[in-house]
């Protein structure tokens, strides 16, 4: 690609290894790093976190596309998650086949009963995408998903940009050196973090990062911890089962753990079904929901970001029930929907199976799971389409169009993998922070971005599951 790396420096065995090697050095310099898979509670040996040897292009317009509309999707995931009936129906049918989801909508659903103890909302999310490239057209930017709870990488990919610089520099690529973006999400996010923790009120409160049990990618949220302690704020790391054993509510539902009032909890765990390793987990959710600490994401939030809201928002009309004075907000965000179609019962999804088995390929299956790996693609769909699709079963899916980007051919820098060459695709994130208090929107802003590539060999799968790794755009 004209615009990318020319193979003169692609092609070059002796100048690649010897970037490489640079490579590291920079990474593990500028603090791309991440703990070893067979130590990931010690941060005694560390390396490097995966990342590309190169930026990969993207072309401005998607880039700023992507960017300008993320204050509109900040908005639209907090109107979701003050719309009760609209999550009810939305969600209706999958939590009849879809045990995890179902559980967080029972919280959902008690809360609602109970009275929401908190009117301060903190959002942090990120929308993925991928840029469609269909024949000879300028790619079209596609909404892969929304993360409304865990949203990773704005930590490390704010110290990626040196590193590629400097990569380009050794190349002699001055000129595409300085086409890489600053980006800091880490300070953007900390920002709508303490402004949560400065409305909730209280200086001596504390702000809780609840956390795995492996924390391999501890310096991601190091780096979000560290901006909030600049400002004073203490940081503590909990686990669900520290929360368990030592936290209370007071009478007016002040969350303390070991004695320590927490103002905001951030969630970076709680996604998927392993999340929760026992009952206990599950009661500390709970508590926290109840609690009057400001809760990132609070439970119905957490569930505008499932994949089946998703597909129902694709849905003519939806949009414009949260923009109904909008039509520039749903136009622009509409513009980056791929086609998502339902698998409830009756005609429709009847349609949506007979036109997935006769055209797998086009398709992408997916659960209503987060986190990577769990998704369905080519043949696979068939058997599994074949299984379910009588049964009441086919609704815990949504079928999504297929996105093709452009392959890219760069180098995969990962701790004890071998150099090779690799047809990559990448994926473009967009971090959004908001903080609204009642009816007012204190702050709605777009806060960076993320870049990740992988190996086109693979269909699935984040940084974290070892298969994506960290990049930067290269705009062009
Ligand atoms: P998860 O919540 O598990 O991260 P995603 O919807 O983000 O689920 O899908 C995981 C990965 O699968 C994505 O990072 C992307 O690589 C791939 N993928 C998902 N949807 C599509 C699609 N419609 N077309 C092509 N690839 C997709
Ligand atoms: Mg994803």
């Amino acid at each position: 690609m004209a615009q990318g790396i020319p193979d003169e420096v692609l092609m070059n065995s002796a100048l690649i290894k010897e970037l490489a090697e640079e490579a590291k050095d920079s990474a593990v310099t500028q603090g791309v790093l991440m703990r070893l898979q067979e130590t990931p509670n010690s941060s005694e040996v560390v390396s490097f976190a995966p990342f590309t040897l190169f930026p990969t292009p993207v072309p401005k317009a998607v880039f700023s596309q992507a960017l300008a509309v993320q204050t509109h999707y900040n908005t639209l995931v907090d109107k979701i998650s003050q719309d009760a009936d609209f999550l009810q129906e939305a969600l209706a049918s999958t939590i009849t086949v879809d045990d995890f989801t179902a559980r967080l909508f029972k919280i959902h659903q008690q809360i609602l009963k109970e009275g929401r103890s908190q009117s301060i909302v903190l959002g942090l999310n990120r929308s993925d995408y991928m840029l469609d490239q269909r024949e000879n057209d300028t790619p079209s930017l596609k909404q892969i998903e929304i993360n409304t709870i865990a949203a990773s990488f704005g930590g490390l990919s704010s110290r990626t940009p040196d590193v590629h610089r400097h990569i380009l520099k050794m190349a002699g690529r001055l000129e595409e050196s300085e086409r890489i973006l600053d980006n800091n999400p880490a300070a953007g996010l900390a920002r709508a973090i303490a402004k949560a923790w400065e409305l909730y009120g209280s200086e001596k409160a504390v702000v809780v990062f609840l956390v795995e049990d492996v924390q391999r990618n501890i310096f991601d949220q190091r780096y979000i911890e560290y901006e909030l302690w600049k400002r004073n704020i203490h940081v503590i790391r909990l686990r669900f089962e520290d929360v368990f054993k030592a936290g209370s509510l007071d009478q007016d539902k002040r969350l303390f753990v070991d004695g320590k009032e927490v103002a905001v909890v951030y969630f970076r765990n709680g996604y998927m079904p392993d999340n929760y390793t026992s009952e206990q987990s599950w009661d500390a959710r709970l508590l926290m929901e109840r609690s009057r600490a400001v809760k990132c994401p609070d439970i119905s939030t957490h569930l505008a970001g499932t994949k089946k809201v998703q597909q129902v928002l694709a849905r003519p009309g939806v949009l414009e029930r949260f923009f109904p004075d909008q039509p520039q907000a749903v136009q622009q965000i509409r513009a980056t929907f791929a086609g998502l179609y339902t698998l409830d019962l009756g005609p429709e999804g009847d349609k949506t199976v007979s036109m997935a088995l006769a055209a797998p390929e086009r398709f992408v299956l997916k659960p209503q799971r987060e986190g990577g790996g769990n998704n369905i693609y080519g043949s696979e769909i068939c058997q599994v389409l074949e299984q379910v699709k009588e049964s009441t079963e086919r609704t815990a899916y949504i079928l999504m169009d297929k996105i093709h980007p452009t392959p890219v051919r760069n180098y995969l820098m990962r701790q004890g993998s071998p150099l090779k060459i690799s047809n990559c695709l990448s994926e473009l994130g967009v971090f959004g922070a908001y903080v609204r208090q009642g009816k007012d929107m204190v702050t709605n802003e777009c806060v960076g971005h993320l870049l990740r590539t992988k190996s086109s060999e693979h269909s699935d799968g984040g940084v974290a599951a070892g298969v994506a790794v960290l990049d930067n755009p290269l705009l062009f």
